[in-house]
């Protein structure tokens, strides 16, 4: 692609196309891991460029425009699939779906729902439960793929027993075609669209049939051989049992779920293991109101065909988890796939045949589909062996993928899809008279293959690879039948990097399934890849492998993620993710010295200085604290707890601590605050990763809890909390300091005394109002703590609670600090998504907690204009209890305002605005009379470019000795441009030589090719 055609997309598309090297990296695979001797055969799949259209207008633009310019463009959705469809086999333009993501209408009388091609199922089915409905059938991929992706690509799931194939239950597709027009295809013309993954045209949006969301009963049931789990569901089409899904795992898959790591909380399991008997396990899911029907036939059944029915802990467990099959992959670290469909009538032939054939553990799950395509039974099987891609044997257990194909067609079965490697069986897969009349409207529209090139038909290398391949398959069989292949996690055999060796092996682990990519706010804030866990997992892998490198943009992508914790439970494979990039968060700042965002050097130097972030007095610190408590809270008191308020509730929304601190003494709770020696809680420092200072201030703050002679923390901020509950004892424990503090929320505190009667509020006359709870993430995921909050609102007369769609460990996140520092308009979107659901929800008032969401969510909603008003929950209970409190939205708005310039400043742009209000100063500060020299060269024509190459060099040399020199100048520009608080500035003096010394080194580099034009102005005489 040419620099002018570039042009015209970044115009066109402006933040929604990406040429970034690395992004399109990101872009050029789908979940399969490609083994090295097949990988040459595919060739380079990084794509030119990546577009994300947002309307169907866009889309018609685009392909015409391509079309023109003879550019291919590959359709991808969320790449969940693995047959390499997503891949840009002649670069080009990767057509991303990422913003046709809406649910369009639903149709109730008819039972089907519109909604464009990119939803993803989950948010589909969301939106149908609350009028009642839900889909007819899903895949397993339900959390991460798209509605338009299984129509693209083919494929059966869970409800497949009753509702068959996808395909089938697709009432009309709209879609742009390779000539530019648009067309509504229905009836046996969908055959054109369906299976052929994008070859033919790019589905825009489609209608599907939907069923009433109804009860289901779910079961479990286990038999030892794969005859008897034939028997058994031939019984069962025979009895025309009204099942709804039919899904059933091997014994070896059984034992492998049996040994793959839990999830985890703080480094602790954070579920309990069910184990599963080494059989076929079958779960079976029906509608409850044929429950009776069902039983009873099953039980017969099951008697005559050696099956029993396990445990309901068991079925409870499969099916909660029935997403969650990656979880096995944390063995691997990688696994080989191999897909495909047999008769029903082969089941246990077939599954015998692998057993004896391959000498590797297949593991195997299965979805049976009453009527396949000839209209009788058929079982959909997927399997995996384990293995490990970053080894040469990795390409010999691939070829057993092979093996498994030809045990399947050897019994009458077929692929399960064709995508780029099996396109040499479509006919198979899509019968003889299908494949003609696609080849026929592929030759019509699209006869110079633009649309998704290399895919479905057609021919390429692989094929040729595949059909050799599959001729030598019994020769290849003993290679791959004879690797040794280690299953379990194994962190620490690893070629040394300086990667942690857990997070390298779970960068191995990540299926690339994408379960964590959609409610990842990191991502929805900026809609690209990279900034999405799995992007980060991949780009950890090319790392590891040797083709990229770390620079500041790639340290502020582990840096920028909230902490949110969401993708822990989101992903598929179980894997800590949000601690891995904690991990990173050390390694990178703490160890390697890189540069952590900014406005975090200020703060920690304010934090040296004073004890907080705000740069506020330690003096001011207890200015808040209510004078008629002080003799029974106050200061100097001991008492078994202490209230910890933390920086943002002592110097900037004093009413969370004022009213925290009135509702825990009308509560009777026997409680001292400490006042000026506390300190910021250091969450600021953990995710800056500042890990020393952070160490240091958790000793201090340790110390104070000790002079108060109480045991309990009480803290009202959720990262205090966090920090008091998880984190302390976590590094206590790692540094060897003594720490038996406990840990309440007072909201936690206040539910318990609501509940036993010692706490009521009395009747109010507050106007009755409608409010929502925003379980902010360091209270929720990192603490559990989600029902006390709730149970303090609704003891409160007059308020109604309504709940958001996202709530409790679903909850979205604010998109606060460490968004608001980086990427403050990227923080304003993640938060009005967050309000948006408030405003939906029909919530007049949003309550939170946690000090720096409502400072977000109060910046977000003056910037966006949203019709809800956000209030400390404690403020509002105290507000019942007959207190009022100081508005806290003034002091918010102005100290964001100066924070919010300080961010500006403090980047590259801001410090080159800034020197560019003092070249004279700089210009004299100069060592070595270089000043006097280059105001010499400024008048001989010509000779300051002479020395542009060697300002790079020069300027990281010289500024260390010129900032003292002009730091009196800098404050008052400063200040000039900044207008602070008196005590702010009075600290600047202190503050600012020691930021720049921390920042510049840093960011000098990207300051000098900002700063030499405007210098070279001054000098020269062009400004003044
Ligand atoms: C954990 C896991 C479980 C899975 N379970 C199942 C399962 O139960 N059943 C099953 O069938 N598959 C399953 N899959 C495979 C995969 O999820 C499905 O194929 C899914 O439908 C792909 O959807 P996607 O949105 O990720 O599409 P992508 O993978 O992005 O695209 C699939 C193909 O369609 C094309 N395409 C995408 N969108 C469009 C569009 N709008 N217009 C035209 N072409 C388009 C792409 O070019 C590609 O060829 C699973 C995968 C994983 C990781
Ligand atoms: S913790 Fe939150 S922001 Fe960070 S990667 Fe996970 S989901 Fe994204
Ligand atoms: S991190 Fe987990 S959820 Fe995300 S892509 Fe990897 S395996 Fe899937």
């Amino acid at each position: 692609m040419d620099n002018n055609q570039k042009a015209y997309l970044k115009e066109k598309f402006d933040n929604r196309v990406n040429f970034d090297e690395m992004e399109c990296v990101l872009y050029s695979h789908d979940i399969a891991a490609i083994p090295s001797l097949i990988a040459p055969l595919i060739g380079r799949t990084v794509p030119d460029a990546i577009v994300q259209p947002q309307n169907e207008e866009e889309f018609i633009e685009l392909v015409h425009w391509a079309v023109q310019n003879n550019i291919a463009l590959t359709p991808r959705a969320k790449a969940s699939s693995g047959y390499g469809g997503v891949l840009p086999v002649k670069q080009g333009i990767v057509v991303d779906f990422f913003r046709l993501n809406q649910v369009l209408s639903i149709d109730k009388q008819a039972q089907t729902v519109t909604c464009q091609a990119g939803v993803v199922w989950e948010k589909v089915d969301a939106a149908l439960a609350k009028e009642g409905l839900t889909v007819n059938l899903y895949p397993s991929s339900y959390p991460g793929s798209t509605v338009g992706g299984w129509l693209a690509q083919g494929g059966a799931g869970f409800g497949s027993y009753q509702y068959g194939w996808f395909r089938e239950n697709v009432v009309s597709a709209r879609v742009a075609l390779p000539d530019g027009s648009v067309s509504i295809f229905t009836g046996a013309d969908l055959d054109l669209i369906a299976d052929a993954e994008g070859t033919t045209g790019f589905i825009i949006d489609l209608t599907i049939k939907v069923q009433p969301k109804d009860e289901l009963d779910i079961i479990a049931i286990g038999c030892p051989e794969a005859t008897d789990l034939q028997s058994i569901v031939e019984d069962i089409v025979k009895a025309d049992l009204p099942l709804w899904s039919f899904v059933f795992i091997n014994p070896r898959m059984a034992e492998m779920k049996n040994r793959s790591p839990l999830m985890e909380h703080n480094g602790h399991p954070a579920e309990e293991r069910v184990l599963l008997p080494a059989s076929y396990v079958a779960t079976i899911a029906f509608h409850k109101k044929d429950a009776t029907q069902v039983m009873a036939k099953l039980q017969e059944i099951l008697h005559r065909c050696q099956g029993e029915i396990l445990s309901e802990r068991i079925a409870e467990h499969e099916w909660k988890n029935r997403f969650k099959i990656m979880a096995v992959k944390r063995l691997g670290p990688s696994l080989v796939p191999a897909e495909v469909v047999i008769p029903l009538s082969r089941l246990g032939r077939f599954m015998a045949e692998v057993e004896n054939k391959i000498n590797q553990p297949v593991v195997k799950e299965g979805t049976v589909v009453r009527k396949g395509k000839d209209g009788k039974p058929e079982v959909v099987i997927l399997g995996f062996i384990p293995a490990d891609q970053r080894k040469f044997s990795y390409n010999f257990v691939f070829s057993l993928s092979l093996s498994i194909m030809k045990i399947a067609e050897a019994n009458g079965g077929r692929a399960y899809s064709t995508g780029l490697y099996f396109k040499s069986k479509v006919e198979k897969v899509l019968g003889t008279e299908r494949v003609a009349r696609l080849k026929a409207f592929k030759n019509k529209i699209d006869a110079r293959g633009l649309f998704n090139p290399g895919k479905v038909i057609g021919y390429s290398l692989m094929d040729s690879a595949m059909r050799i391949g599959s001729v030598f398959e019994p020769l290849i069989r003993p290679f791959g039948n004879h690797v040794i292949t280690h299953i379990g996690e194994s962190k620490k055999n690893y070629p040394l990097t300086d990667i942690p060796a857990d997070v390298v092996w779970y960068a191995y682990s990540c299926s690339q399934c994408g379960y964590c990519v959609e409610e990842c706010d990191q991502f929805y804030g900026r809609g690209w890849e990279s900034q999405s866990p799995r992007g980060k997992w991949y780009w950890l892998r090319e790392y590891l492998e040797g083709r990229a490198k770390w620079n500041q943009a790639q340290v502020d992508t582990f840096l920028v993620c909230t902490t949110c914790e969401l993708c822990n439970l989101r992903c598929s494979a179980a894997l800590p993710i949000e601690p891995s990039w904690m991990k990173l968060r050390g390694k990178l700042i703490n160890q390697e010295k890189r540069m952590t965002f900014p406005p975090f050097e200020m703060m920690a130097e304010a934090l040296r200085s004073e004890g907080n972030i705000w740069a506020g007095y330690r003096k001011n610190r207890a200015d808040w604290f209510p004078e008629d408590l002080k003799d029974k809270h106050g200061p100097g008191r001991k008492a078994p707890a202490m209230y910890f308020a933390g920086c943002t509730a002592s110097y900037v929304e004093h009413d969370i601590a004022m009213a925290a601190v009135r509702l825990l003494d009308k509560a009777g709770v026997d409680f001292t605050y400490a006042g000026e020696p506390e300190n910021c809680c250091g969450t600021p420092m953990l995710v800056a990763g500042k890990w020393d200072l952070f160490a240091d201030i958790m000793r201090k703050n340790i110390e104070v809890v000790k002079q108060t002679g109480a045991d309990t923390v009480i803290a009202s901020c959720p990262a205090c909390d966090m920090m008091w509950r998880n984190v302390y004892p976590d590094w206590a424990g790692k540094l060897g300091i003594d720490y038996n503090i406990k840990t309440r929320h007072y909201s936690e505190i206040l539910a318990e005394k609501i509940k036993s009667g010692e706490f009521v509020f009395p009747a109010n006359n507050i106007q009755p109002v409608k409010v929502t709870w925003h379980d902010s993430c360091h209270i929720g995921r990192a603490s559990g703590v989600y029902e006390a909050p709730r149970d303090l609102i609704k003891a409160i007369p007059n308020i109604q609670l309504v709940e958001m769609e996202h709530n409790r460990e679903n909850a979205h996140c604010c998109g606060s600090v460490l968004t608001l520092i980086k990427d403050p308009p990227v923080a304003a979107d993640i938060g009005k998504t967050r309000l948006d659901e408030a405003v939906e929800a029909g919530a007049e008032k949003v309550l939170a907690l946690c000090p720096c969401c409502q400072v977000q969510l109060r910046v977000t909603a003056k910037k966006k204009n949203m019709p809800v008003e956000v209030v400390d929950l404690a403020r509002l209970a105290g507000n019942a209890l007959g207190y009022d409190f100081p508005d806290p939205n003034p002091d918010v708005h102005s100290q964001w305002g100066v924070f919010d310039a300080f961010i500006s400043l403090m980047t590259p742009q801001g410090f080159a605005k800034l020197m560019g209000t003092m070249w004279p100063q700089l210009i004299d500060a100069m060592p070595f009379g270089m000043g006097l020299m280059m105001r010499v060269m400024g008048k001989i024509p010509g000779a300051l470019n002479l020395m542009k190459p060697m300002f790079p060099v020069l300027f990281p040399k010289l500024l260390p000795m010129m900032l003292p020199k002009v730091m009196p100048v800098m404050l008052e520009r400063v200040a000039a441009l900044i207008p602070m608080p008196d005590y702010m500035r009075e600290q600047m003096p202190e503050l600012m030589p020691k930021v720049m010394d921390s920042l510049m080194p840093h960011m000098i580099g990207d300051v000098v090719p900002l700063v030499t034009q405007p210098m070279t102005d001054y000098l020269t005489g062009k400004t003044k």
